[in-house]
């Protein structure tokens, strides 16, 4: 295996962990508001919270002593620009024929 196969494997490894975790988090999202509504905005701003302690939480176990390897070096500033661009082009994003991003209907 030649190094862009090697990449080109790690890339699509990458791409499903986080198609994985995308629906994870939003099933999870909606599971909460059927147990107790609360308005979209509120709702919107609990989750962005969360967003924020995960990358303070999994920064916390990377630098500035690197502990597991990965290489990662967490840069707050730059990695929050990374973020809001994310957070930018998902609200604009038009169509996304993606399971992660439909509301759970009709759930048991
Ligand atoms: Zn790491």
């Amino acid at each position: 295996m030649n190094g862009l196969q090697r990449e080109r494997l790690r890339a699509e490894a990458e791409m499903r962990g986080q198609a994985a975790l995308e629906q994870a988090l939003t099933v999870a999202f909606w599971d909460a508001l059927e147990r107790g509504p609360l308005p979209p905005m509120a709702a919107l701003e609990a989750a962005a919270r969360t967003v924020g302690t995960l990358y303070r939480q999994i920064a916390s176990l990377h630098g500035p002593a690197p502990r597991c390897g990965c290489g990662w070096q967490p840069e707050p500033d730059e990695d929050l620009i990374r973020l809001e661009a994310m957070l930018a082009a998902a609200l604009i994003e038009r169509h996304r024929p993606a399971l992660a991003d439909l509301p759970v209907q009709g759930r048991a």
